[in-house]
């Protein structure tokens, strides 16, 4: 199967992590393996039809029936970016979780990079795919997911799994924290970081709940305080496309 059932394309700005502001475009998969409690974005059944921008920024869309072609998606994009030279950053290959479906990346990437660079978004669970698509990636966003914000059992020993996998690109972790986060959290998640390298960018991004960041600024200084132990670059870095009402 070289086609994929997708749920949109799009053209946006980044709104979350250390490249926020930078425009890209969106290619969304449908389907995870999680089911954070605060996910915004998966859907009950994969779409028939995948939602595409009619131009780059219009937040007005079209549909195409699912599953699209890899010769459809890069025309697409490659049609964008020509009409705008310069403006994309790179290509967001996101979700869901867009390692659930690694050999349709491995053949998809290499035509997609000739474009734009790659950047992954990834919930940092599946580290066997991300081996399998890491030689296709520019950029890393990783997620590591803290118990107290999702209601799921931790992941500790696979977090570190795919952060050694992931470890030579440009990587970064986002962990979202919650009121109910610890700082026993905190020290178990920086510690496995520290243990890879210690350099890799962590971003505390405090959950929005009602349209706003719901983790207190105390709550927040304390635990970049804490983090700050042992990584040499703790960010709090809230999601801004909220506030923007982008897509
Ligand atoms: S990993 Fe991301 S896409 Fe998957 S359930 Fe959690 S928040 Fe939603």
């Amino acid at each position: 199967m070289s086609d994929a059932t997708l749920v949109e394309l799009f053209s946006s700005i980044q709104g979350e992590g250390p490249y926020v502001g930078r425009r890209q475009l969106f290619l969304r998969f449908h389907g995870c393996n999680l089911e954070c409690s605060y996910c915004d974005t998966v859907q009950p059944s994969p779409p028939t039809r995948c939602r595409v921008e009619t131009a780059p920024g219009s937040a007005l869309f079209r549909e195409l029936p699912n599953p699209l072609s890899l010769a459809t998606v890069a025309g697409i994009f490659t049609d964008w970016d020509d009409r705008f030279p310069g403006l994309h950053h790179s290509i967001s290959i996101t979700g869901g979780e867009p390692l659930l479906h690694p050999e349709l990346l491995a053949r998809w990437l290499p035509l997609l990079r000739e474009i734009r660079p790659i950047y992954l978004e990834s919930n940092g669970t599946l580290p066997g795919p991300l081996g399998a698509v890491i030689d296709h990636l520019d950029f890393v966003s990783m997620d590591i997911k803290l118990p107290s914000a999702t209601g799921l059992p931790p992941f500790w020993e696979t977090h570190r799994k795919f952060l050694e996998v992931a470890v030579g690109k440009d990587l970064f972790v986002k962990v979202v924290v919650a009121p109910e986060s610890s700082l026993e959290e905190i020290d178990l998640l920086c510690g496995i970081i520290h243990d890879v390298d210690s350099c890799i960018p962590l971003i505390l991004q405090p959950v929005t709940r009602s349209g706003r960041p719901a983790v207190s600024a105390q709550q927040l200084l304390r635990f970049q305080e804490r983090g700050s132990r042992l990584l040499a670059d703790v960010r709090v870095i809230p999601q801004t496309h909220v506030f923007l009402d982008l897509l």
